[in-house]
């Protein structure tokens, strides 16, 4: 009969040490969550049959949505809600990997987006031949004993001492049994075979990867961001327009600017912030800004759009994303806007974050041409580019 292995990968962590309240298995690295170049990994890992997520419960429709369906991620099994500790998780996630009848099951961080299918393979043919192997690297650095002062105890004979990684992977008989040890003496361990190595079991080690980071703090995603050509910006465009009636304000860029007419629309409709919140949110692929603040929705009455745009720079610090830089060009024949343009320009490097120098602000008439040309509208065009965050999103 054929040999069933499933993956398991553990994504309950809340993320606490990027410093923001988001999990970081949904921060985008290079323009996708973390947790879907992970399981992209595993579907490229063949001897894997499919996989099983454990998210935490408020996250599992989440996982769907965000991490797999987009990327049409067929291995994808099941997602099951996991429990407080990594162990509660990958023990709720085992027993539905036993359900599935799997002989084998391979952990994997969903946090480690790196680990290319060929380790998944050494770690499988080790575990296949020895009920327990897991991915390890020698310690290449010193390593020393510190107590709470700061102060070296000793330094430890590194020649022995070997960095844990995932994929690890074990004989479902096995790693269960280990669990239900764990459970009824109250093993606790920080890694899978940690429980295993309790039973007296043989772990094997087969190498790891240098490059299979497990990204748990900004300067982490920055450098997975690098290391799969995160150089190519994230580029959004976005396009407004309102319709210009007599008995409105006209606000523009932040700046309620002198005119006999006024924009019309359900927020204070300035279309310079419009179009930018949707360029913003084109370059992180979160659709428009009809979407996110629809006009049914009576809180978005006559808002101004500065306020909106802050949301907007909180959905993308959500996703460890940051605008890189932001142009904006408005279509207008009257009121003139020079006056006002160093005014916008300000409000909107303000609200961006940036140095007013990555902010650039034009406006054109279109020669007296259609409905801009007319008097009867505004539009504006805008584009942006976007950034890994390297410092913590606030929480
Ligand atoms: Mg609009």
């Amino acid at each position: 009969m054929a040999e069933k292995i499933l993956a398991l990968v553990p994504a309950a962590g809340s993320g606490r040490r990027m410093g923001g309240p988001q999990a970081k298995q949904f921060l985008a690295l290079a323009g996708r969550p973390i947790l879907s170049h992970t399981l992209a990994v595993i579907e490229a890992a063949k001897e894997v049959v499919g996989s099983v997520v454990v998210a935490r419960a408020a996250d599992q429709d989440r996982v769907w949505q965000e991490c797999v369906r987009p990327y049409g991620l067929g291995k994808v099994q099941r997602v099951v809600a996991g429990g407080a500790r990594r162990q509660d998780s990958v023990a709720a996630g085992l027993a539905v990997c036993r359900q599935l009848g799997a002989d084998l099951v391979v952990v994997h961080d969903g946090v480690r987006p790196l680990a290319g299918p060929e380790l998944f393979a050494h770690v499988i043919a080790a575990a296949r031949r020895w009920g327990a192997a897991i991915c390890a690297l020698p310690a290449a650095e010193t390593i020393k004993q510190v107590d709470q002062r700061g102060v070296v105890l000793s330094t430890v004979e590194r020649s022995r001492l070997w960095l844990v990684q995932t994929p690890q992977a074990f004989e479902t008989g096995l790693l269960w049994r280990a669990f239900e040890q764990a459970a009824a003496q109250g093993w606790q361990a920080t890694d899978e075979a940690g429980l295993v190595e309790k039973l007296g079991q043989e772990v094997r080690v087969v190498p790891g990867s240098g490059h299979n980071l497990k990204i748990t703090t900004p300067q982490d995603l920055a450098l997975a961001g690098r290391w799969l050509g995160g150089a190519a910006p994230l580029m959004g465009q976005g396009l407004d327009v309102h319709r210009l009636v007599p008995g409105r304000p006209l606000v523009l860029g932040g700046v309620t600017i002198e005119h006999d007419k006024g924009l019309w629309g359900h927020s204070d409709a300035d279309v310079v912030c419009h179009a930018l919140m949707d360029a913003l949110l084109a370059a992180a692929g979160l659709g428009d800004i009809g979407q996110h603040f629809p006009d049914s929705d009576p809180a978005y009455k006559d808002i101004s759009s500065l306020t909106l745009l802050a949301e907007v720079m909180a959905l993308l610090s959500q996703r460890g994303l940051r605008p890189a830089q932001a142009s904006v060009t408005l279509v207008a024949q009257a009121p003139r806007l020079a006056p006002h343009m160093e005014a916008m320009r300000r409000n909107l490097s303000q609200a961006l974050d940036l140095d007013p120098g990555l902010v650039n602000l034009a406006a054109t008439t279109s020669e007296g041409l259609g409905f801009t040309g007319r008097g009867e509208g505004i539009a504006a065009l805008a584009l942006a580019s976007l950034r890994p965050r390297e410092q913590p999103a606030e929480p």
